[in-house]
């Protein structure tokens, strides 16, 4: 491909954003693997020393990032180091080293094989997992030879591309430089996304392996909300992008300048606006942008990569430093691990499934755990003493389920002696929102996971490469579904919230203005964007568009409306 031809490669949105700059292709330089060998004494030896500086490193890693309170990015180095010490992994190199390999060529065997069977795995998380392997493998390599880990210096402006990259190289990638990166391998749920939206680098993954070949210097837009990487962009294309992107931040400046004030509509009907966070740098970035709290912590975000379950203790610290960081004044709806599916904890050793998003996850993972969630129960409880806690359970599916969860809780409440901590459900199954006004008795309140429930009401696989973009939560359908839960809530005077991405929608936000939807629940850079939204709106027109899309016949006749509404 010359560097002049103007195309659009296309991949899967990884991290959101859109940037303009410069291709540069990430190789990685090849770690010459030394023939000649000593005594396998020696060899030991140096296999040890080259695994003691690996870790070393490793843990002044964790360190750097422990400081910047970035637990999810601390976890995964922390994973890596004990990778360091995995059984399978240490007894290939002492078996080769005793048939008289080098240390070298034992430890890159041992990795290339590890490597290897998992990423034929067919679990796309574990399989993701082979980059970390081979992530810890050259670090070790290179100790072992003695080379030192290139330090890489790119231009301002670059976007990197690359068949892969390792978590280290993106968790030390230079935001000043580097403006965006896709990979032609990976997915939206590899550490490598989650890595580039917590460090707010838009990226796109699985992208046309054709920009492997793309030459250094070629200049492209890369659009991580699309998941497409245009190339040579013509001056046109470049003026429309740039003017797109002022545009955008004059919007999100004069947003961000109101973010502290409260969101009402026009005619005065109050909404609360809470962020979705995954770690305690995620809950202070929801402070600075104007979240009055929490209205979800995906907890299974703070335990991933760990080959052993949080203990109580651990827990415990981490939710009270969250409460404690939100106050007294605002909520923290903390919800139990929502493992499996699509989000598989090592630690839980969960079955392989022919159909992993109908099978055990959430909830049901747990109450097959009891010890598990006893634990994370007790943790939340003792959490409660320092904030406005509240507890939420994942893929709840009928009533029974419910008070079995809800029975662990209050017998770990009632052994710790601690207050009562009130307990909801997150609505994602059909059958639930159906059985909303049996639950509505029950609950304290509800939260609609619309991700999941428009999943499951349209029978179509949020994650599926092809499908994915098929799943509109403004299918009337679901509409429907999400109508009768807030109806069975305010009925019976219970709290109803939206956490999944519908809150964040600027169309779908005045259908739940117009039901009846208390707050909204968003990750915290959508904040002052979604407040922005409902002040825009009146209570009284949002009521009557709802009634409107309730009847239609598809999302695209809902959007329609949405937009005649608002033009
Ligand atoms: C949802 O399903 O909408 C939700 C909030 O949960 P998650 O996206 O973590 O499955
Ligand atoms: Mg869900």
């Amino acid at each position: 491909m010359s560097t002049g031809v103007a195309r659009t490669l296309v991949g899967v949105p990884a991290a959101p954003g859109l940037v303009v700059g410069a291709i540069v292709q990430l190789r990685h330089d090849p770690i010459e693997i030394p023939e000649d060998h000593d005594s396998p004494n020696a060899e030991r030896l140096r296999l040890e020393c080259a695994l003691e500086q690996a870790r070393t490193e490793l843990r002044s890693l964790q360190e750097r990032l422990a400081q910047t309170a970035d637990a999810t990015r601390a976890a995964i180095f922390a994973a890596h180091e004990a990778l360091l010490g995995d059984p399978d992994l240490l007894a290939t190199c002492a078996t080769a080293i005793d048939r008289g390999g080098s240390a070298a060529f034992a430890w890159h065997l041992a990795i290339e094989t590890q490597a290897k069977r998992l990423a034929n795995l067919d679990d796309k998380l574990l399989a993701a997992r082979a980059s970390d392997v081979r992530d810890v493998g050259r670090r070790v390599l290179r100790a072992i030879v003695g080379t030192k880990g290139a330090e890489r210096h790119y231009a301002p402006g670059t976007i990197l591309v690359a068949e892969d990259l390792t978590p280290s190289e993106t968790a030390g990638l230079d935001r000043s430089t580097v403006v965006g990166f896709c990979t032609a391998g990976g997915g939206a749920t590899s550490h490598v996304a989650i890595l580039a939206r917590s460090l707010d680098i838009p990226a796109v993954a699985a992208i046309d392996p054709a920009a492997l070949d793309v030459p250094d210097g070629t200049p492209a837009v890369l659009d991580g909300n699309e998941g497409v990487l245009r190339l040579v962009p013509s001056p046109e294309e470049l003026a429309s992008v740039a003017e797109r992107l002022a545009r955008g931040e004059r919007r999100r400046a004069a947003e961000r300048a109101v973010a502290h004030q409260p969101a009402s509509t026009v005619d005065g009907h109050s909404i609360a606006v809470v962020g979705n966070i995954g770690s305690l740098a995620d809950a202070e970035q929801v402070l600075a942008l104007g979240g009055e709290g929490v209205g979800l912590l995906r907890t299974e975000f703070l335990f991933l990569d760990r080959d052993q379950a949080p203990s109580e203790d651990e827990q415990a610290d981490v939710y009270t430093a969250i409460a404690a960081r939100l106050g007294p004044g605002r909520p923290l709806i903390i919800r139990t691990l929502d493992a499996g599916g699509d989000k598989a904890l090592p630690f839980l050793h969960l079955p392989k499934e022919h159909n992993p998003s109908l099978g055990e996850r959430g909830i049901r993972a747990q109450l097959a755990r009891p010890t598990l969630l006893r634990a994370q129960l007790r943790a939340i409880v003792r959490a409660a003493r320092h904030g406005q806690v509240m507890v939420m359970f994942p893929m709840i599916t009928g009533l029974a389920q419910w008070r079995v969860a809800r029975q662990a809780l209050e017998r770990e409440r009632l052994q710790l002696g601690s207050p009562p901590v009130p307990v909801g459900v997150l609505v994602e199954v059909p059958a639930t929102a159906l059985n909303a006004e049996r639950f509505a008795t029950e609950v304290d309140f509800f939260s609609l996971g619309t991700n999941d429930l428009a999943q499951y009401t349209l029978a179509t696989d949020r994650d599926h490469p092809q499908l994915a973009s098929q799943v509109d939560e403004l299918d009337p359908a679901v509409l429907q579904l999400v109508a009768t839960t807030v109806k069975a809530a305010r009925g019976h005077g219970k709290w109803v919230s939206v956490c999944g991405g519908m809150a964040a929608d600027p169309q779908a936000i005045p259908l739940l203005i117009g039901l009846g939807v208390g707050g909204l629940s968003v990750s915290a850079p959508a904040i002052p964007g979604v407040k922005a939204c409902v002040r825009r709106w009146r209570l009284t027109d949002a009521e009557v568009l709802v009634t409107r899309a309730l009847t239609a016949g598809s999302a695209e006749e809902v959007r329609a409306l949405v937009a005649a509404a608002d033009a």
